[in-house]
């Protein structure tokens, strides 16, 4: 996420902003004065399409988005012991709330997770070797809450409506535009990796609770994943902690809402 540029030292090692310097360096400059009505009126035409960009644009944005993240990162084989595992914590999750997931674990070792708008979840081992069952669960709740309650969603939309030049990159394919390639790394982290709003991710810690109540999980997890982050946030380079407020505030919420 998605993201205002946080992340991009300690989270997100080798994702493909190397490829985005590279392809804005061998870009040919424009001429100034190219910059005419027509190109700004141009522009403005873009504007307005990607106001009105289909559901299944921005699903193959996410598609797109979510591909680019999977050969960054490597996924963990079937058989390894996290895939395992997270294939035990999510079944039944294929499809939930209306929405169809994939949720699987990279092999990496960061406390980190994410969700795209098209249902992909990844959970990072490093999460996954700090976190008991339950305090994974919960995190996979959160996640799941941002793509049913469509937070990236929005934000991809903003994206687009901001930066002309990335539906303008864009190319048939399929009937659906694609992003440039030299595009999608300033993208993921426009749309992954700055936080949610704060309105944004006290829903999803809502939603959170409220999963782990429909599927008979201890909630009480919910509030002992934050105090495991609050914990290590003296370090820093605690990826979530970057994206996601205060974990110590979020357990306290937590607490009083389980009562
Ligand atoms: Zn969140």
């Amino acid at each position: 996420m998605r993201n205002a540029i946080k992340l991009l030292t300690a989270a997100v090692p080798g994702l493909a902003i190397a490829g985005l310097a590279g392809a804005m360096l061998l870009a040919p400059a424009a001429p100034a004065d190219a910059q005419s009505m027509g190109d700004l009126l141009g522009a403005g035409k873009k504007v307005v399409q990607a106001a009105t960009v289909s559901d299944a644009e921005i699903v193959a944005y996410f598609g797109q988005m979510s591909d680019e993240m999977d050969q960054k990162n490597p996924l963990a084989p079937a058989k390894s012991p996290h895939a395992v595992r997270l294939a035990k914590l999510t079944q039944g999750l294929k499809s939930y709330d209306g929405l169809t997931l994939d949720i699987q674990a990279y092999l990496v070792d960061e406390v980190n997770a994410f969700a795209m708008g098209d249902g992909t979840v990844r959970v990072y081992s490093g999460l996954m070797d700090r976190f008991t069952d339950d305090e994974v669960r919960c995190v996979i709740g959160h996640e799941i809450g941002h793509v049913k309650l469509e937070h990236g969603q929005k934000r991809l939309k903003r994206a687009l409506q901001q930066d002309a030049a990335l539906s303008v990159a864009g190319t048939a394919s399929g009937g659906v535009r694609r992003i440039a390639d030299s595009r999608l790394g300033g993208l993921i982290q426009n749309v992954m990796y700055a936080q949610h709003s704060q309105a944004a991710e006290t829903q999803s810690d809502d939603y959170a609770l409220t999963f782990m109540a429909a599927n008979g999980y201890d909630r009480m997890a919910c509030a002992t994943a934050m105090d495991k982050l609050a914990a290590m946030g003296g370090g820093g380079g605690i990826a979530l902690l970057q994206t996601h407020p205060n974990p110590a505030s979020r357990a306290k919420r937590m607490r009083k809402q389980i009562g």
